[in-house]
C-alpha cells in the first residue's frame, strides 16, 4: 500500500510537473548533463544551454573526441567549470572503460570524475529507476519542514538521516518520479520565503504547517564571510591583436582563457603587482600605464576586484611559463574563446576605448 504523502505527491507531480528538454528523453547521457548543468543553477537558465550541448555533442562518444576548448565554450557563463573539464574527462572514461554506456549502479557511477553521491542518485534513480533517494537543496527543506527536523542542515549527517528515511518510501513509487516530484515540490511550492502551503500536496501531514513553523525551518547556520581578492590584469595589444593566456587545468577555473596578471599582494600597488605577475608568468618586462575599467565579481567562496590596465612589452617574448598557453588573438575573435564571467565584464567596459590607442 502506498503512503497517503507519496500518493499525493505523485498525483501532484503528474499534473503539475514542468516541461523541461530532458524529461522528454531522459536517456542516461541527458540525465546526466542536466544533473550536471543544473548544480547550483536555475532550470530556466540551463535549458538553452542543455539544448545547444547536445546538439553540439549529441552522444557521449561525440563529446569523449571534442576539444576540451570547445566543450568550455558551450559552458561559458553558466560557471563552476570543474563540472565541464570532469564531464569532458568522464565521456572518455566511459569511451574507453566502459563501450561508452553509462553506468546504472548507484557506487560505480560515484567512481568517474565529477559524479558525486548527489549526481549518482539521480542518474541511477531517473535514468535507470533504481530506488535511490536524492538529497538536494530542495529535498532538504521539503523534508526538514515535513518532519518537523531542527538540525543544522548544513552538517552532512541531515543529508544521510534523510537519505535513509526516504530510502524507505522510494520503493514504493517509480524512483524517477518520487525523485524528481520531491525536487519540483522543492522548486514550485516549499520555496525558501514564502512557501505556497495551500497549493501543496504534502500540506495535510506536514509538520511546518500545522504548527506554523515554515519560517522556522530549515535550520541553517550562517555562511561564513566572503572574502574579497584584488586582482591586477594587463590589456596588451599588438596590431589589433589582444594578449591572452589559458588557465591550467588543475586551478580554478581552469581550461579558461583570461587577460594576463594576477593577485595584488598586501604591500603592493596594482602597477606593481602587473610587472611582477607579467615576469611570472610570461617572461616579459613591461610598462604599465593607466588603469582603464575596475570590475567586480563573486563567486560562491570569495569577491575579486579587477583592476585592468593598459600596458606595453618593453622585453622580451611571451611564454606561457605559469600560464598553459598564450595567443596574440584578434579583437574581432575573442567571442571564439571561453573567458571567466569577471572578463567579459571587461570587455563590455574595454568597447568604449580604441584598444590600439591604449599605450
Ligand atoms: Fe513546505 Fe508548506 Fe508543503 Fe509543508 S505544507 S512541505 S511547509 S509548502
Amino acid at each position: 500500500m502506498t503512503t497517503a504523502w507519496v500518493r499525493s505527491l505523485l498525483q501532484w507531480f503528474n499534473e503539475s510537473q514542468r516541461e523541461m528538454p530532458w524529461r522528454s528523453d531522459p536517456s542516461p547521457y541527458h540525465t546526466w548533463i542536466s544533473e550536471i548543468m543544473l548544480q547550483q543553477t536555475q532550470v530556466v537558465t540551463v535549458i538553452p544551454y542543455f539544448q545547444r550541448f547536445i546538439q553540439s555533442f549529441p552522444s557521449v562518444e561525440s563529446l569523449a573526441k571534442a576539444d576540451q576548448d570547445d566543450v568550455l565554450k558551450h559552458w561559458q557563463g553558466l560557471g563552476y567549470y570543474s563540472r565541464a573539464r570532469n564531464i569532458h574527462k568522464t565521456a572518455q572514461v566511459l569511451v574507453e572503460s566502459y563501450q561508452a554506456v553509462m553506468p546504472s549502479d548507484f557506487e560505480e557511477l560515484q567512481r568517474l570524475p565529477g559524479i558525486g553521491f548527489y549526481t549518482a542518485a539521480a542518474i541511477s534513480s531517473i535514468a535507470f529507476e533504481k530506488p535511490v533517494p536524492v538529497v538536494d537543496g530542495n529535498v532538504l527543506r521539503v523534508f526538514t519542514r515535513f518532519w518537523g527536523i531542527y538540525d543544522d542542515i548544513r552538517h552532512n549527517q541531515v543529508k544521510t538521516m534523510l537519505f535513509h528515511k526516504l530510502e524507505s518510501y522510494i520503493k514504493e513509487a517509480k524512483p524517477s518520479d518520487f525523485n524528481q516530484a520531491i525536487m519540483e515540490c522543492g522548486a514550485l511550492v516549499c520555496q525558501p520565503q514564502s512557501p505556497l502551503c495551500t497549493q501543496c500536496p504534502l500540506q495535510i501531514d506536514c509538520f511546518a504547517y500545522v504548527h506554523h513553523k515554515q519560517k522556522e525551518l530549515p535550520v541553517k547556520s550562517p555562511a561564513k564571510k566572503v572574502p574579497t581578492v584584488d586582482v591586477v590584469v594587463g590589456v596588451i595589444m599588438n596590431d589589433n591583436c589582444l594578449l591572452i593566456t589559458k588557465r591550467p587545468d588543475h586551478k580554478m577555473l581552469g581550461g579558461l582563457w583570461e587577460l594576463p596578471g594576477g593577485k595584488i599582494e598586501k604591500h603592493e600597488s596594482p602597477e606593481q603587482a602587473l610587472y611582477r605577475e607579467l615576469r611570472e608568468e610570461l617572461g616579459i618586462d613591461s610598462e604599465v600605464g593607466s588603469q582603464v575599467c575596475m570590475v567586480r565579481h563573486a563567486y560562491s567562496h570569495f569577491k575579486i576586484k579587477l583592476y585592468a590596465y593598459s600596458c606595453k612589452i618593453t622585453a622580451g617574448t611571451p611564454q606561457p611559463l605559469s600560464a598553459v598557453d598564450v595567443k596574440w588573438v584578434n579583437v574581432d575573435d575573442l567571442n571564439e574563446y571561453a573567458f571567466p564571467k569577471a572578463t567579459h565584464k571587461v570587455w563590455a567596459d574595454l568597447k568604449k576605448y580604441n584598444l590600439n590607442n591604449l599605450v
